[in-house]
Formats: C-alpha cells, sequence, structure tokens
C-alpha cells in the first residue's frame, strides 16, 4: 500500500513554546504550515516551565548585565554573538508575549513583576505565579491556532528526509493507528526539546526522549556539546520533580544535616542563588561527606518556611503542592527534602543565530532549521542561567521562523517519493517483528542507571569509561528486544522501543563528548581535571555518529566578544 504524501510550505517537529511559535510567524505570512507533535501541544514540557523568563527591563538592570551575566554564567563557552542578539531581544519578546495575551504577574504600582535568579546581576524573571511556562504555552498556542496553523497531534515523527545535503520533509506516523505519512515540505524545522530522560534521576517529562537529535544524528550531521547536561540543585528527593529556583529566588535557604547553612562555604556572596553547576555540586558533596539529611541521607533541606503562609499562597502555590503530593511535606510548615536532579541540556543540533542548521563547521544545510532546547546556538554554552531557557524558545523560535518566511520562497520543493519512507518502516517492522529476549523498560532502566552514577555532576575518566562501554553494550542488546504488544492501535511499547533508540544514540554522544573534555568547565565536572583550562578547551564539542554507532568528535571555535575570560566566582 503506498504511503500517503502531503504537501506544505514548512514542516515543524514539536509543540512547545520554540515550534508554536515559529509555527505562527510562518502562517501569519502566508505559508501553509504543519506543526507535527507527539503530545498535545499544552503538554509539551515548556508548559512545566515554573520560575520564570528572562529580560533587562527594570531601572536597576541592563541589557549589557544581562549579557555579561549569561556568558559568565555560561563558563565563557557561549558564543558571544548570539548571547548578544538573545539579551537585546529580550524585552520586546516578553511585550510581544504580554500583547498576545500572557498574563504576568504584576507588581503593586502594575509594571511586570521580577524575581531574582541565580547567577544574574538584578531580579531579572518575569512570572506568571509559579506557571509561566503553561501560561506563555497557552498564549502562544491559542494565537497560533487562531492564525490558522494546522497542528498534528499525537503524529510522531519518525524520520528526516534528507539527501545530497538537502531536506524535504519528514515521515511520521499517527500514534493512534499507525498510520504512516510522508510530509513533503520546502523547510522543516526542529523544536523537540530537551532530552534528560536518559539519566534515572531527571526532572523532565516521560516525552523528552531526545528523539530529535538522534533524527539527526542519524544522518550523519553533527551535534554540539552533548557533554554539557545541568543538573539542578532542587529536586524533590527521590524523583526528581523540580522544585523551581523560584523557591530559592523568594528567599529559601538551603541546610544540612548539621543545621548549617552551607552555601557559605562555596558562594559566599551570592549563597543559594550562585548558577545551578556551583550549587548543585555544593548539595552533592555535603550528602557524600555525610551532612546528608531524609531517611536515606542522600537529600538536603530547603527551608522556605520564614517566607509565610501569604507569599508562599501567592508565588509558590504549585510548588507546595509537589512537595505535598510526593512527599507528604508542607513547605509552609516544614522544611522539603531536595537533591540535584538531570534538567536541561545545553547542547543539541547546531545552528546559527538565524536558526539554520550546520551541516559541519563550514556549512549550512538548505531548508533546515531548528530551535529551543534540541537546539546548541549557543547562549547557555556550559552552564544555562534560569529563566533564560524558556526565553531562548520564545525568542528563537519566533526569529528563526522569521528566517524561514525570508528563505522559503528561495527553496525548491524536492518531491518525495516512496522510498523516502523505508527507514522510517523498516525501524517500526524490526521493533514489531525483532523475537529476542530484552526488554525495553529493562535496558531503559539500566541506562538511566548507568548514567547517573557514571556521567553524573562529577565525572572522571574511570566512571565515563564505565558509562561508553555500558551504552556499547545496551546498544547490542538492543538488537534483541521483543515487544508484546504487536497491535497497531495506540501501541505506547512501540513508541517508547524508538525512543529507547533515540535514548542510546544521544547518551553516546554525552558520554564520549565528556570523556575527551579534559577539563571543568560550567555543568562538565571532571574530578580528575578540577580546573577550566581555556587553552586547549575553550571550544565546542562537534561530535558525529557513524552507521555502526560510533561517535568521532570534532570541534569548533567560541565566538568571543567584549565580554573577557575570566575565573567564574559567585
Ligand atoms: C520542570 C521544568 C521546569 C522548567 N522551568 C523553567 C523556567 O522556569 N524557566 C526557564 O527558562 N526554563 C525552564 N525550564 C526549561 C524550559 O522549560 C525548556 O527548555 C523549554 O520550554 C523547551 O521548549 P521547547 O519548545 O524547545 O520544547 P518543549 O516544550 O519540550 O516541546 C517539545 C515538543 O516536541 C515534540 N516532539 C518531540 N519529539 C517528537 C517526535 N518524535 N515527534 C513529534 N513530536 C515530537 C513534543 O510533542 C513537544 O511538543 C524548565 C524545564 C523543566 C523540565
Amino acid at each position: 500500500m503506498s504511503i500517503p504524501i502531503y504537501t506544505y510550505d514548512a514542516v515543524i517537529v514539536g509543540a512547545g513554546l520554540a515550534g508554536c511559535a515559529a509555527a505562527r510567524e510562518l502562517q501569519k505570512a502566508g505559508k501553509k504550515v504543519a506543526v507535527i507533535t507527539k503530545l498535545h501541544p499544552l503538554r509539551s514540557h515548556s508548559g512545566a516551565a515554573q520560575g520564570g523568563v528572562n529580560a533587562a527591563f527594570s531601572d536597576e538592570d541592563s541589557i549589557e548585565l544581562h549579557e555579561f551575566d549569561t556568558v559568565k554564567g555560561s563558563d565563557y563557552l557561549a558564543d558571544q554573538d548570539a548571547v548578544a542578539f538573545m539579551c537585546e531581544k529580550a524585552p520586546e519578546t516578553i511585550r510581544w508575549a504580554e500583547r498576545m495575551g500572557a498574563a504576568f504577574s504584576r507588581t503593586p504600582d502594575g509594571r511586570i513583576a521580577q524575581r531574582p535568579f541565580g547567577g544574574q546581576s538584578s531580579p531579572r524573571a518575569c512570572y506568571a505565579k509559579d506557571r509561566t511556562g503553561l501560561t506563555l504555552l497557552q498564549t502562544i498556542y491559542e494565537q497560533a491556532h487562531r492564525a490558522g496553523v494546522k497542528f498534528w497531534d499525537e503524529w510522531y515523527a519518525a524520520d528526516l528526509i534528507y539527501k545530497d545535503g538537502k531536506v524535504s520533509g519528514i515521515v511520521a506516523f499517527n500514534i493512534r493507528d499507525m498510520q504512516t505519512v510522508i510530509f513533503n515540505a520546502k523547510s522543516v524545522m526542529f523544536a523537540t526539546g530537551g532530552y534528560a530522560r536518559c539519566f534515572k534521576i531527571n526532572s523532565n517529562a516521560h516525552a523528552n526522549t531526545g528523539d530529535g537529535l538522534s533524527i539527526v544524528a542519524r544522518h550523519g550531521l553533527p551535534l554540539e556539546d552533548m557533554e554539557f547536561v545541568q543538573f539542578h540543585p532542587s529536586g524533590l528527593s527521590g524523583n526528581g520533580v523540580l522544585i523551581s529556583e523560584a523557591a530559592r529566588g523568594e528567599g529559601g535557604k538551603l541546610i544540612n544535616s548539621e543545621g548549617e547553612r552551607f552555601m557559605e562555604k562555596y558562594a559566599p556572596n551570592a549563597m543559594e542563588l550562585a548558577s545551578r553547576d556551583v550549587v548543585s555540586r555544593a548539595i552533592l558533596n555535603e550528602i557524600r561527606e555525610g551532612r546528608g539529611v531524609g531517611p536515606r541521607k542522600d537529600a538536603v533541606y530547603i527551608d522556605v518556611t520564614h517566607l509565610g503562609k501569604d507569599l508562599i499562597m501567592e508565588r509558590l502555590p504549585e510548588l507546595r503542592d509537589l512537595a505535598i503530593t510526593f512527599l507528604g511535606l508542607d513547605m509552609i510548615k516544614e522544611p522539603i527534602l531536595i537533591s540535584a536532579t538531570a534538567h536541561y541540556s545545553m547542547g543539541g543540533i547546531p545552528v546559527n543565530i538565524a536558526g539554520n542548521v550546520r551541516k559541519n563547521n563550514d556549512e549550512l544545510i538548505e531548508g533546515f532549521y531548528a530551535a529551543g532546547e534540541c537546539s546548541c546556538v549557543s547562549v547557555h554554552g556550559a552552564n544555562r542561567l534560569g529563566a533564560n531557557s524558556v526565553l531562548e524558545a520564545l525568542l528563537f523560535g519566533r526569529f528563526v521562523g522569521k528566517t524561514m518566511v525570508e528563505e522559503i520562497d528561495n527553496i525548491t520543493l524536492r518531491p518525495a517519493t516512496q522510498e523516502d519512507a523505508k527507514v522510517a518502516l523498516d525501524e517500526i517492522d524490526f521493533i514489531l517483528n525483532n523475537n529476542g529476549d530484552e526488554t525495553v523498560t529493562g535496558l531503559r532502566d539500566e541506562l538511566q542507571t548507568c548514567m547517573t552514577e557514571n556521567a553524573g555532576a562529577f565525572r572522571t575518566k574511570e566512571l565515563l569509561e564505565i558509562a561508553v562501554e555500558k551504552v556499547k553494550e545496551l546498544r547490542q542488546r538492543f538488537k534483541n528486544i521483543r515487544v508484546k504488544d504487536k497491535s497497531k492501535l495506540f501501541n505506547t511499547e512501540l513508541q517508547e522501543a524508538i525512543e529507547f533508540g533515540h535514548m542510546l544514540d544521544y547518551s553516546a554522544f554525552i558520554v564520549e563528548s565528556a570523556i575527551a573534555r579534559n577539563e571543568s568547565r560550567g555543568a562538565h565536572y571532571r574530578e580528575d581535571f578540577n580546573t577550566r583550562d581555556d587553552e586547549n578547551f575553550l571550544k565546542h564539542t562537534m561530535a558525529y555518529m557513524d552507521k555502526n554507532g560510533d561517535i568521532s568528535l570534532d570541534y569548533m571555535d567560541v565566538t568571543l566578544g567584549k565580554h573577557e575570560l575570566k575565573a567564574r566566582t559567585y
């Protein structure tokens, strides 16, 4: 039976903030655009963002300070031209979102309220209580809908059509009944979000399995700076569910088993509001040295009780609910138990500021774009500052949409053929019919445990070698899987198997990139090379995967600028 081919001007994979913002730009400019999303758009992880979105517009703040904080936070690995673009466009992006209907929390005199976040010189995070991402996503999705964007909800993008250096669409299937379709388009954008699900303890949605990255990498295209994974200081003990930095921004204190406010030792000036890598390592160090709390002594306290019920209910109601639901602890009355959780991925599909995907250090790919957490532009370098990511997704999503509008008329559509669906169909066929004795849940558990134990916030060559070998072993064992559900109706077991294949691919990138970076920078901390080495490693990793799954590494220059390299202290 032949596969239907649907033709659009542009196809966007992902309906989070980045995808919705881009789609709206294209549709408004009269282009026919389809958004493919494996979740209902409002279930995208953008909706889970709690704390805020940065823009420098208060009297005490400036674009220059926002730039400086971001570059310093990145441990000087961010590309300073991209940072300058983001910080300059941030205030107008917030106003744009507000004009479309996003209701931000206000100060008593009616301005948009801003709260302090880690590593920031001034309170800069605009927020809507502690539901900032959901407020923004609802607004942008609604406006994209209103503009006439066609959303393909619960469709799974399985492959990119990439031939002769040119992209001409994607292959996707309907999760409901496995109907496979080719979406043929002049331009394609990936906005597939984050991918911290390869870690056992993480703050991410179940859907954050890095599909977009792996699909790109399987075509021999590079992924950038994959070793940089952010561990957020405050995940609920035991499961990693996020307690936003808003809790520390509003004044939360971190306390160990001796009752000490231990950040005094690690960041005497910024205290709990040092950058996330610094605070996460401090927490894990306290636990390692035996000053942990809780039944397993594997957590520390965050205490917000001094803020009082009214303020907590006004500004942190969602966080309070989460702690009650998952730990049975009410933060109005008592401190709650937290520890570091894998949270955000600085690396991704390499793009330039305009959003064009890189084929290598020097060339771009015609008709292919990426934005949001799946991309690496790179504004976060080795460590992202809180509230810069919702900003990145919204801002670059919108501007990459504008780039696509500008470039689309110069691109000729290459008609798709049935052959374009072959790789995706073969993959589905293999998973449904393979008769091995491994289960996806078993293999996934081993991968996640291995990544948390060996590629976490503290790394060494020995630990990373274990991880490299384990990922290779799991890749072999994956060839021997068997799924029980052979049906075509909402076959989530099949989908999870495909997603696990993606997790294996990008985990290989993380560990291979990490083992080669013999220095400590931002979120990548090597106990065996515990200082930053600008002479040898002030450069982006560009990693490539061959057909056997082996990774090779190259490096790309960092774009420096007016913010000079300095030691990073808080
Ligand atoms: C709990 C939590 C709290 C956070 N809080 C903040 C905060 O306060 N401030 C901040 O700046 N950042 C925060 N972040 C980070 C920030 O929310 C994300 O980086 C950002 O929202 C990502 O947006 P996105 O559009 O790139 O991706 P997402 O919103 O994750 O959307 C990804 C989309 O891709 C689709 N997709 C993926 N794979 C496929 C596939 N194979 N086929 C079809 N569709 C696919 C999904 O359906 C989804 O629609 C937080 C993150 C988490 C996890």
